[in-house]
């Protein structure tokens, strides 16, 4: 059962930044409840005051420049179906239209899912190749820090209780990149997730620099400098001989735990296959090959 509470509905930043301000600990920021709503269903959260950053201007917008930037409360649907990020970023697309459910991917957002911190996470994973990252608005000013600070380990971030996440900033990959992002999940949510992107160098046939992100197996996600420094400067077509060795240096660099996932033994050899598996559609992209998904009918590449 909900324990009653008030719904505030902020229509700027500055507005809702004051609520935080004023109510302290007796009010949590609201989106599309997702989350939020399980936990004070169950209990474990009984805030008096939700403030809706829903209606705050410009937190549902996507815009380009020189960064792709996605407002705090964009949709995964949203983003799915975004002709700015279909354009900068099309995996992008494609991973958020396998997100949850279609039920959660409608009223979900960007926003939602990182200040969460949920360890299994797709967004987060995948931004790290994307070098994200997040602006914090608050009545003090803004900030911006990377993905990588604001996300500080399962269900906890940086944000300061005062602070509301505004956007995510992207930084699309250079044209000719091949990319993909692999999971895997027995429960509702992603149990692996494997992003991979491979820029060329300047002449083409090369690998100029290489970004591994591996998530939900750790407390948080993390890139893997290890494998993407076994990549970087191997030619597209040799790209599948080096495939073990980065397999290796993957599983080597994670630190899972056992929980109803798998064991940590299970989820270190699994990040091992699906870096591989990672790896090979990434090189058949680069090659101009169809990629081989449908040989993994388990997984769900993007
Ligand atoms: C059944 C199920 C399956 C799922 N599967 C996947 C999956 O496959 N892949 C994946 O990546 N995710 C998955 N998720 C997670 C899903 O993406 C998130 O639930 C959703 O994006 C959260 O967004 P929301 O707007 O509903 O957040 P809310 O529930 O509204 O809020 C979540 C938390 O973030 C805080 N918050 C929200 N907005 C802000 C803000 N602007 N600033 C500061 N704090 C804020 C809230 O206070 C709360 O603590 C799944 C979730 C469910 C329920």
């Amino acid at each position: 059962m909900l324990r009653p509470f008030a719904l505030h509905r902020p229509g700027t930043a500055e507005e809702a930044c004051g609520l935080l301000a004023r109510l302290g600990d007796d009010a949590v920021p609201y989106a599309g409840g997702t989350e939020l709503l399980l936990l004070m269903k169950l209990g474990l959260l009984r805030p008096r005051h939700l403030i809706d950053v829903k209606r705050v201007a410009g937190f549902d917008a996507i815009t380009d420049g020189a960064r792709l930037t996605l407002g705090a409360a964009v949709t995964h649907r949203a983003v799915e179906r975004s002709p700015l990020v279909g354009r900068h970023c099309a995996l992008l697309a494609a991973v958020a239209r396998h997100v949850a459910n279609v039920r959660v991917r409608n009223v979900g957002t960007v926003g939602g899912n990182l200040a969460f911190a949920d360890p299994h996470s797709d967004l987060a994973t995948l931004f790290l190749t994307l070098d994200a990252t997040v602006e914090l608005v608050s009545g003090r000013g803004r900030r911006e820090l990377p993905l990588t600070d604001f996300v500080r380990g399962a269900w906890e971030t940086a944000r300061a209780p005062d602070e509301l996440l505004a956007s995510v900033r992207l930084t699309p990959w250079p044209s000719g990149t091949a990319a993909t992002y692999v999971k895997f999940g027995v429960h509702e949510r992603p149990t692996l997730g494997v992003a991979l992107a491979l820029c060329r160098a300047a002449a083409g046939a090369r690998v100029g620099e290489a970004r591994l992100a591996i998530g939900c197996v750790d407390a948080r996600p993390a890139r893997v400098p290890a494998a993407e420094a076994r990549l970087t400067g191997v030619a597209v077509a040799e790209l599948e001989d080096v495939a073990g060795a980065v397999a290796e240096a993957a599983a080597a660099a994670v630190d899972p735990a056992d929980d109803l996932h798998g064991s940590a033994d299970y989820k270190r050899a699994m990040v091992a296959v699906f870096v591989r598996r990672a790896l090979r559609i990434a090189a058949a992209r680069a090659r101009g090959d169809v990629a081989p998904a449908a040989r993994f009918p388990h997984a769900v590449v993007a």
